[in-house]
């Protein structure tokens, strides 16, 4: 998801995304060995034969999307799904297809989520491709969790993954957690941060554990095979992890995520910053020229249209496409409140907001703000940017609907 720090006023959230700002490009990978059990994404499991034709479909969707643009791309993101399934070869020819249809700038980050079992993974071979960031599923350190939540990896293999990519040269890495899940203690919690932290990551993500409608975890809730996790409890999980990041020297960027100075995610902030990325490959979003779109789910049906796609369609448009909706102005106001206060550091600028719009945030939300700052969620600081709470960031949700 760089070194693009809330400190850097040029591509700030409010700022109006010209029609040839830099894209960021999501790249999605829907194949995986199991379904983990909390899973809602667009993923498919024994579907390995189709990898190497979904690859050769998503460099020609790349081909066809981009063709005439020439547009500057700030970033890559191979997100999944499992895109360590992927062989390097394929990974690397790739982004040379986005190195020929996009002008990746000098800086530009290149990700890949990593699943920790992939001991066999070509790091060297990854990095030398191009990837510059990786992005590693630890979820948890402890074997209980990772067999409730089906994860083929142990904690060993994470320490291997960790130490494996800085030897192949990776100085960017990032750690995702799981949080506030079921029958998960404080203490495990704790042990699973410190776990992490020994690992000395670059970046840490937190997922606060939601249960979907069709995954497995919705089914054992409903068979009682599980309980319904405790908020408060999550809640306090969140503090603690809070004093102890800033503590261990990282930089809370956005509510879920935190960085070693310089290392935020060049290729989120893109998204909670409300500019443009395009999505490629099944199942994939992408927001563009005021368009939000997503491709079609199926890697069978993604890779059948794009063969039979003979030109290019109209920017940012593929085959693929299944679904768009306009951004309407009153949209793209609420999305970059509810998006931009997400980013605890940068927030929401009133000078940004009003270039942007042609008119001042205060004549928009002042009536839904003056509430939440009475509340403590909501402050409004002297650099003139609105930001949550320390307290607003645990309540972030009944802040966001306000603007809604
Ligand atoms: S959590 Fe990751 S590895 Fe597990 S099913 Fe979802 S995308 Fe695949």
């Amino acid at each position: 998801m760089h070194p693009t720090s809330h400190s850097d006023p040029a591509a700030d959230a409010g700022s109006p995304p010209p029609d040839d700002a830099a894209l960021a490009l999501y790249l999605h990978i829907p194949f995986c060995h199991v379904h983990c059990t909390y899973c809602s994404f667009n993923v498919y499991t024994r579907r390995e034969r189709l990898i190497r034709p979904y690859m050769a479909a998503l460099r020609r969707e790349i081909a066809l999307v981009a063709a005439g643009t020439s547009r500057a791309a700030l970033s890559v993101y191979f997100g999944g799904g499992t895109p360590s399934l992927v062989p390097a070869d394929e990974i690397r020819a790739t982004l040379e297809a986005c190195g020929r249809a996009f002008a990746l700038t000098d800086k530009a980050e290149i990700t890949l989520e990593v699943n920790p079992e992939a001991a066999d993974l070509d790091l060297a071979g990854l990095r030398r491709a191009g990837v510059n960031r990786l992005s590693i599923g630890m979820q948890s350190a402890h074997e209980s969790e990772l067999k409730l939540y089906a994860r083929l990896h142990t904690q060993s293999d994470v320490e291997h993954m960790v130490r494996r990519a800085r030897a192949a040269g990776f100085d960017n890495l990032s750690l995702d957690l799981i949080y506030g899940a079921p029958r998960q203690t404080l203490r495990l919690w704790q042990e699973s941060l410190r776990a992490a932290l020994a690992l000395e990551p670059d970046h840490l993500s937190f997922y606060s554990l939601t249960i979907d409608e069709g995954t497995t975890f919705e089914r054992w809730l409903r068979s009682g095979r599980i309980p319904l996790p405790d908020p408060d409890l999550a809640a306090d999980m969140y503090e603690w992890a809070t004093d102890t990041l800033a503590a261990a020297g990282f930089e809370q960027y956005e509510i879920s995520n935190w960085a070693r100075p310089g290392k935020a995610s060049r290729h989120n902030m893109q998204y909670w910053r409300c500019r443009p990325y395009l999505g490629f490959g099944a199942g994939a979003h992408g927001y563009a020229a005021g368009i939000r779109y997503a491709t079609v789910l199926k890697p069978e049906d993604y890779i059948a249209r794009i063969e039979a796609q003979s030109a290019p369609g109209p920017f940012p448009f593929s085959a693929a496409v299944d679904w768009v909706e306009r951004i309407d102005r009153k949209t793209a106001m609420a999305e970059l409140m509810i998006m931009g206060l997400r980013l605890t550091g940068e927030g929401v600028s009133y000078t940004d907001f009003a270039r942007r719009f042609g008119i001042s945030l205060d004549s928009v939300y002042g009536p839904a703000i003056a509430p939440l700052k009475a509340a403590g969620l909501l402050a409004s600081d002297p650099d003139g940017r609105l930001r949550l709470t320390r307290r607003g960031r645990l309540l972030g949700n009944q802040v966001f609907m306000a603007f809604l």
